[in-house]
């Protein structure tokens, strides 16, 4: 089958080849892979010097994304999925081992006992076939579009864990939102479906705070960087006297990061999602002085992806997602690492046949 892959730290990271289709173990199902999101991570760990947290050296990129099942395990119960059914991919579904410190505690979406995630340190989704734990398999309502079911299992279900669960915003607080990227409109609308009374958000792109406006942010709580001639974020809240209880950064840059030490009440809450700078600043004046919490939020819970799964298909979480092909992805991971895409790039398996000794061109090198 094709498929491409992350070579950590390799000169030529990013590399389409020809593998043979996986074979699922016992407890495993295989998906043919019908849609496939694009992250920024993606970015990021092609430009990483070396794998971190005992992931494998070279994978399979991409973890969010759908397929349809075509074979089962020998251990797969038959009345818990069939040949056909149509699943997402739960990144984090954990190894469940009873000598697991994170699974043992709950926190299996940080368990990274099985080489990482699935196109995070072990082979992912942008391939035709995933072979994946029965675990991680969840059935996608039928209203719901490959494209948009696709994005759930990280743009929609990390913010979703981050706001609910990690920052457990409440309807009385005043909160924002850095970074209005594939995340960050998802945050913005889990957070109103939480009835939040003030939400602020924040991203360097008009065209993100207008999709914000659009998704009901009054004009006054959305804040554009790169517009010199509105009042900044800070200035705002000084300005109108708010006490910001939280804020959730899905950008992860120096700026946004900063900000949010600056802007937050004593006691505030900052909760880092964004994976954007490799290090950020961290104001002890400001943070010990004013007794902030500052904590990560990574993925979700199995459960949080069922309730994000049902949240979209009634319509109350609706991710932003524009298609394309999976023929495109070197040129669609440049667009993101430039800002240029708006929401979240689904690609379609519309792989075109390779003949053997054909090399790819484009760059991005080729062992097909
Ligand atoms: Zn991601
Ligand atoms: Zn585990």
């Amino acid at each position: 089958m094709q498929a491409w892959k992350c070579y950590v730290g390799d000169i030529n990271p990013l590399r389409r080849v020809q593998v043979p289709i996986p074979t699922p173990n016992p407890e495993q199902v295989l998906l043919k892979v019908l849609a496939m999101g694009v992250c920024h991570t993606d970015c990021t760990l092609l430009a990483m010097k070396q794998p971190i947290h005992g992931m494998g050296a070279d994978f399979i990129l991409g973890h969010e994304g759908v397929g349809e099942i075509v074979q089962l395990g020998s251990e797969v119960s038959p009345t818990d999925f069939s040949i056909g059914d149509r699943v997402g991919v739960h990144l984090t579904a954990g190894c469940h081992r009873e000598t697991c410190l994170e699974c043992t505690r709950g926190l299996h979406n940080l368990c990274k006992s099985e080489g990482g995630h699935y196109g995070v340190g072990r082979d992912g989704l942008f391939a035709e076939y995933i072979a994946i734990h029965h675990r991680a398999a969840f059935h996608i309502p039928a209203n719901l579009d490959n494209a948009h079911a696709a994005v759930a299992a990280d743009a929609v279900v990390t913010a979703y864990h981050a706001v609910k669960t990690s920052a457990a915003v409440q309807p009385d607080q005043t909160i924002v939102i850095y970074g209005l990227g594939g995340l960050g409109l998802n945050a913005l609308q889990t957070a109103q479906h939480l009835g939040v009374k003030q939400i602020l958000v924040v991203d360097k792109r008009q065209s993100s705070t207008e999709a914000a406006i659009a998704l009901g942010v009054p004009r006054e709580n959305a804040f554009c960087t790169s517009d010199a001639s509105t009042p900044t974020l800070q200035e705002s809240i000084t300005s109108r006297n708010l006490a910001i209880d939280t804020c959730i950064d899905f950008a992860g840059h120096a700026d946004t990061v900063t900000s949010a030490q600056m802007v937050l009440r004593p006691g505030g809450t900052l909760v880092l999602v964004g994976l954007l700078a490799e290090t950020v600043p961290l104001l002890p004046l400001v943070s010990v002085v004013s007794g902030l919490t500052i904590k990560g939020s990574y993925n979700g819970s199995g459960q949080a992806y069922r309730e994000c799964l049902d949240l979209m298909a009634k319509g109350v979480l609706t991710p932003e997602v524009q298609v394309g092909s999976v023929e495109d992805l070197p040129d669609v991971l440049q667009r993101l690492d430039d800002g240029d895409i708006q929401g979240r790039m689904v690609l379609m398996p519309d792989w075109r046949a390779v003949h053997v000794g054909e090399r790819e061109s484009g760059g991005v090198g080729g062992e097909v």
